[in-house]
């Protein structure tokens, strides 16, 4: 990298001003500290997990809203969660742009469905997308449930439906999500967080 006079001199008089600052005594973690308070003065939290990967990092996401009607709140700020005894308010470089990741514009906020051979994505609402759920399940589970085997042993298992649950899912949901699928019989059951 070729560096000018200019920038050379711009360079040291930063470190140099850095270095004089620090060597005078002063503690500039008060001044750290109130930028960070001003920045989310008037911001709501709201703790939340990382989606991205099984580690599962507990975050809080603070958001702005004047609490006008019809007013979506805008999210401004995402850190780790120091209460979180998986990640102790620390992130991943991946984990601290979450901010960006939840005010993209390409992210999908609502459920999408293809019906079979169509090429076209529809819209539908959450209630619509859990209803067709509970019923896929129960139709496939009906259909296929086996009650013996070959051998004429009780086996009560329905072996036609994956069970996958997602990094978000904490030990108590997860722990929910298992009892709710040995009760349908399902044999195969997998969480992201092992992956
Ligand atoms: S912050 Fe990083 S390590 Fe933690 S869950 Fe997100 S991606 Fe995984």
């Amino acid at each position: 990298m070729e560096v000018t006079r200019r920038g050379f001199l711009k360079l040291t008089g930063v470190s140099l001003g850095t270095g004089l600052i620090g060597s005078l005594g002063f503690d500039l973690s008060p001044a750290y500290a109130r930028v960070r308070e001003l920045k989310i003065a008037k911001a709501k939290a709201v703790k939340s997990i990382c989606p991205y990967c099984s580690v599962s990092c507990g975050v809080l996401i603070y958001s702005l809203t004047d609490g006008a009607m019809n007013v979506k709140p805008r999210v401004i700020h995402v850190e780790g969660d120091p209460d979180d005894p998986v990640n102790r308010g620390t992130l991943c470089p991946k984990g601290a742009t979450l901010r960006d990741f939840i005010n993209s514009p390409q992210r999908l906020t609502k459920p999408l469905y293809r019906a079979p051979g169509s090429t076209e994505w529809k819209e539908i609402t959450w209630e619509e997308a859990i209803e067709r759920i509970a019923r896929r399940i129960k139709d496939t589970r009906d259909r296929t449930f086996i009650e013996r085997d070959a051998e004429g042993r009780v086996v009560n298992r329905c072996e036609s439906i994956f069970w996958l649950t997602g990094c978000t899912i904490e030990n108590e949901p997860g722990y929910l999500m298992v009892k709710l699928g040995r009760l349908l019989g399902l044999v195969a059951l997998e969480t992201q967080a092992r992956v």
